[in-house]
């Protein structure tokens, strides 16, 4: 499972570079950079590892595109040769059409959008690109063979190939989807064909289909599977030289597990991936972790195909050591909540979270990367050895700098003045991952159950409230002095700009993603909408909160931070309360009365304040370099080349990883 950024409202950080975060801007896209804080004090042992994982993520973005639609090398190269070669005119609006979709071509893997999946149609016409080829060597193009027949038509005749998923029910999903993970096959003939396979008994089921084309030929339904020898083989002999040589120089456990992946890479055999996932589930200890392979089956409307994908990751030392102090003294947190004594737990344990920086990105998660990943996929696993759940951070942390750089954000929009602006771009994106922190490693496994209660008591309402006592945890807490003094808040005001942020959202600005004359649904957001609409009620006598008016637009601003913490606390104590009693008709009241409905009135204003900024939806990033100091013929040292030219990067990438 992968945990995409489309959600994230929240900007401003701790620490941050003068350079520009976004490198690039086309279409509905921001290209980002991103930085890798803690690689120059790696160990050299740990930095020639990721070097080697890195070249065999790089090694699979091939197998990425063709997997998304069998022209899509034919496509990029051939594009990517014109725009190498062409000495013409490249001022006209036509050449510049032509390079807008090429970097549209690199950001999705291929001619179908990443996000929508539907195909996207050039800006220029047939009649110019075949010209601008008229005027290119034909040898540049070696067996290219430069967009003849059905290549053309891909790229240009908007009725053919228009979406590589389609997931209308009742229509023939397989034959309508132009993926690449079927040819000549029925949506009938598929799932027969997997289910005489499948073994319903067996209580570690095999994921079968999963590295493997599933095509017809000579009227036989058989798989063509990605392995050495098999399906793009080339490709993977150079992932897996590259692993071998970081398997060298691995320790144990992971050496182990790398040792696992290359066997399966070599048989195919699945059995051989299950291992390798149970063996990652079970290493809690490498400082360097990596995904490299067929991992998400979002691309095939069967869900059973998964789409090649590469990170390479090490421990964010930082992020890890701030959840672990949390943790440490879960009981202390619990002693002293404001929630009646005999809902807090004698005896309760803090959760610690794995926190990691990417520094290569591959295949399915370039450009476009998600900021957490969940695995392993396999259900059985899942149960019986249990899943790691990993967040990005300066992946996170890049997102989050390059929404507050562009010219309007929905900060800028959205707070009141200057001075909260300010003062959230100083603290805020801190202090909004320590509040994430507190509500994970602490909040969801505060407080119990009186005997008898139910775990199920609170029936529908149950995620809502439950995630709102998470919150409300981490809340509470984020603005107490035994924060500061344990080194994880840097002041006795840094909470301040996450509670005005927190209200900001909760109350408006998350409406932006629900649409008009809808109700508020998503447990989170229904979580947030109840907390910050109770605080603005019962806060409304004393002014604690304030709606405010300026040329038409509202604002709500927090006045009293204290004040404010006190209803915080009193709502904490009120929803552990009807947890620990089980009150089914206080929770559904609670829920019904705060967090359901949209004022039509301010719902109406935030789409169109929204609307107005014209934010680019969509963001990906080009990768850090990894460079290889050399000194008498041996390597020394590995450094980090930032890269602010995503195009030529995919350039680069082109040339040098192409294995397909
Ligand atoms: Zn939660």
């Amino acid at each position: 499972m992968t945990v995409t950024a489309l959600a994230l409202t929240s900007c401003g950080g701790a620490s941050r570079s003068e350079t520009p975060w976004i490198v690039d801007r086309f279409d509905d896209i921001k290209v980002i950079r991103y930085e890798v804080p803690g690689f120059e004090q790696l160990p050299l042992e740990e930095k020639e590892l990721i070097y080697y994982l890195a070249e065999a993520t790089k090694c699979g973005r091939d197998i990425m595109f063709d997997q998304n639609f069998k022209y899509n090398l034919a496509v990029r190269r051939t594009l990517e040769t014109v725009y190498e070669n062409y000495e013409g005119d490249r001022t006209t609006a036509e050449w510049k059409a032509l390079e807008k979709y090429l970097k549209k071509v690199w950001f999705a893997n291929g001619i179908h959008h990443h996000y929508s999946n539907d195909k996207f149609v050039p800006e220029f016409t047939e009649g110019y690109l075949l010209d601008v080829i008229e005027t290119i060597p034909e040898e540049k193009f070696g067996e290219l063979n430069p967009l003849r027949g059905e290549v053309c038509k891909a790229i240009f005749d908007a009725s053919l190939y228009k979406t590589r998923l389609n997931q209308t029910a009742g229509e023939d999903l397989i034959a309508t989807s132009s993926n690449n993970y079927y040819e000549g096959v029925t949506q009938a003939e598929v799932e027969k064909f997997y289910a005489d396979m499948a073994d319903p008994h067996d209580p570690e089921p095999i994921s079968y289909g999963l590295n493997s084309k599933l095509v017809k030929e000579d009227g036989v339904v058989r798989e063509r599977v990605w392995k050495i020898g098999g399906m793009y083989s080339p490709a993977i002999e150079k992932i897996v030289y590259w692993l071998e040589k970081a398997q060298a120089v691995a320790a144990e456990p992971q050496k182990s597990n790398i040792a696992a992946l290359i066997s399966y890479y070599k048989t195919g055999d699945l059995r051989e991936f299950d291992r390798y996932n149970i063996g990652w589930v079970k290493d809690t200890v490498s400082n360097v972790d990596f995904v490299n392979g067929f991992i998400e089956d979002y691309g095939d409307p069967l869900g059973r195909k998964a789409s090649w994908e590469g990170i390479v990751d090490f421990m964010d030392k930082e992020a890890c050591h701030r959840t672990e102090v949390i943790s440490e003294n879960a009981q202390w947190f619990e002693d002293n909540s404001p929630v009646d004594p005999r809902f807090r737990k004698p005896h309760v344990k803090g959760v610690s979270a794995k926190v990691v920086d990417g520094i290569t990105l591959a295949g399915a998660t370039y450009p476009a990367t998600p900021i957490g990943i969940n695995l392993p996929n396999a259900d059985w696993i899942r149960r019986d050895y249990g899943s790691q759940s990993v967040t990005i951070a300066n992946i996170t942390h890049a997102y989050d700098y390059a929404a507050q750089e562009s010219p309007k954000s929905t900060l800028t929009e959205f707070a009141y003045d200057q001075a909260e602006i300010d003062a959230y771009k100083q603290y805020g994106s801190y202090t909004d991952e320590i509040h994430t922190d507190l509500h994970e490693c602490l909040g969801h496994g505060s407080g119990q159950l009186l005997p008898g209660v139910s775990s199920t008591a609170l029936g529908e309402y149950q995620s809502t409230l439950e995630e709102a006592r998470a919150d409300l945890f981490g809340l509470y807490y984020m603005a107490d002095p035994k924060l500061v003094e344990l080194g994880i808040m840097p002041n006795a005001e840094a909470y301040k700009p996450a509670y005005s942020n927190y209200i900001r959202n909760g109350l408006f600005v998350q409406f932006t993603r629900v649409e008009l004359g809808k109700q508020n649904t998503e447990a989170h957001m229904q979580n947030r909408k109840l907390i910050a609409e109770w605080c603005y009620e019962k806060g409304a006598a004393r002014g604690i909160i304030e709606k405010k008016m300026r040329d038409g637009k509202t604002y709500f601003v927090v006045n009293d931070y204290e004040a404010l913490r006190g209803l915080f606390s009193e709502l904490l104590a009120e929803i552990q309360r009807i947890k620990s009693e089980g009150d089914y008709a206080a929770g559904k009241n609670l829920v019904e009365t705060y967090a359901v409905n949209i004022d039509p009135q301010l719902h109406k204003e935030v789409l169109e304040r929204y609307a107005a900024l014209n934010l680019k939806p969509y963001g990906g990033f080009v990768n850090p370099d990894i460079v290889p100091v050399e000194k008498d013929g041996k390597v020394v040292d590995y450094k980090i080349v930032y890269v602010d030219n995503y195009l030529q990067q995919q350039l680069d990438y082109g040339k040098k990883y192409r294995t397909l």
